[in-house]
């Protein structure tokens, strides 16, 4: 097999001497385990988290070990009665082109609602996250007006065709002028390309002249300055991410216009997806009609190789991707 592993800490943005191509072989699977053939896996910002030695929410990867994420492949071999070779799996050992997999920690996938890659995309985690944060967290109504950050990427492309669906005014921010076409076709109903607008909060509020009721964060830093100046009394802020400060070697401080949660009521929640697992069974439903009936589409940005892996993840701290960054294992 061949693994990618942690070579050492990233001292701000990742390069590519923080990585390691590893290749070992790997025994029969074990009672209750599988080998599984990756086919696409998943690079994403919140990987940048676990690469710095901190207590979080998720335990720091280490050095020498392979990464992980999320992944879909192909089970090869079983051990576990569940399961047999042929079914094809999601699972969380991503960076890794085979692997042994605890078949509790793998669940089937149905590729005849999507192709495999796309239970890393729409139906995936991104997706759910874009469900969870708009609809449970921030509550959106029909007739709001939402602003969306990182709109064309995996969450935010999402965030932004889920709020169309469900009646929302939508203005989106995205870093090139390819990006803002895409999410228009997708519905956004004004545009921010932020790389060229000059001074975002006065851009955000020539897109929103009526205020915005509800803020999906995936950025932080001046997009949430530009969302707070924005914001309409008891406006909700869903704070999904916030990737500009995910490099950044000190903590800096917070949008100098904070008060503004008091002057105006805004509720800000922050949310992990992983505690969302509950709604599940009922996002799956919806995305997989949406998908099938078209409502809602999506694009990919693929690397080929496992060996490319480390150059992908880092391209998502430069807007490299379109929609969901994959990487397709030979
Ligand atoms: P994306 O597909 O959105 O990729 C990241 C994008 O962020 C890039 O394409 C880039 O687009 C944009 N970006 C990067 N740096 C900056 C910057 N400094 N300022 C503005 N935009 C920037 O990734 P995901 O959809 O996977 O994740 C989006 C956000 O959601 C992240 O913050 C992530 O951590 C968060 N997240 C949170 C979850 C949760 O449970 N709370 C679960 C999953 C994701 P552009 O060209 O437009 O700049």
């Amino acid at each position: 097999a061949r693994e990618i592993h942690l070579k050492s800490r990233p001292a701000g943005l990742p390069g590519a001497d923080n990585f390691q191509l590893v290749e070992r072989s790997l025994p029969a699977p074990a009672a209750g385990q599988l080998l599984v053939k990756t086919l696409f896996m998943s690079v994403d910002p919140y990987m940048r988290g676990r690469m710095t030695d901190r207590p979080s929410y998720i335990a720091p990867f280490e050095i020498g070990q392979p990464l992980e994420g999320s992944a879909v492949g192909i089970v090869e071999q079983s051990a576990h009665p569940e399961f047999k070779a042929g079914d094809m799996v999601s699972h969380f050992s991503g960076w890794r082109d085979h692997v042994l997999v605890d078949a509790a920690t793998a669940n089937k996938i149905d590729t005849s609602k999507a192709p495999a890659e796309a239970w890393l995309g729409p139906l995936g985690i991104p997706g759910h996250t874009a469900y969870v944060g708009l609809l449970r967290i921030a509550g959106l109504k029909a007739g709001e007006t939402v602003f969306v950050s990182a709109a064309a990427g995996a969450v935010g492309s999402m965030a932004v065709q889920i709020a169309k669906l469900k009646g929302a005014r939508v203005v989106a921010s995205v870093g090139s002028e390819e990006k803002a076409r895409w999410v228009k076709e997708l519905g956004a109903d004004a545009i921010i390309n932020y790389r060229t607008a000059g001074d975002l909060t006065e851009a955000l509020k020539k897109a929103a002249p009526e205020g915005i009721d509800v803020y999906f964060d995936n950025v932080g830093g001046d997009h949430l300055r530009a969302a707070l100046e924005a914001a309409k009394p008891r406006a909700r802020f869903a704070i999904c991410g916030m990737i500009s400060g995910y490099n950044d070697e000190k903590p800096v401080p917070g949008p100098d216009n904070l008060a503004a949660m008091v002057i105006k009521s805004i509720s800000m929640r922050g949310f992990l997806v992983l505690d969302h697992f509950d709604i599940l069974p009922e996002f799956i439903a919806d995305m997989a009609g949406w998908l099938a009936d078209g409502r809602v589409t999506y694009r990919d940005t693929v690397v080929s190789g496992l060996e490319n892996a480390p150059q992908a993840f880092i391209g998502l701290f430069s807007g490299d991707n379109l929609g969901k960054m994959l990487v397709k294992l030979d």
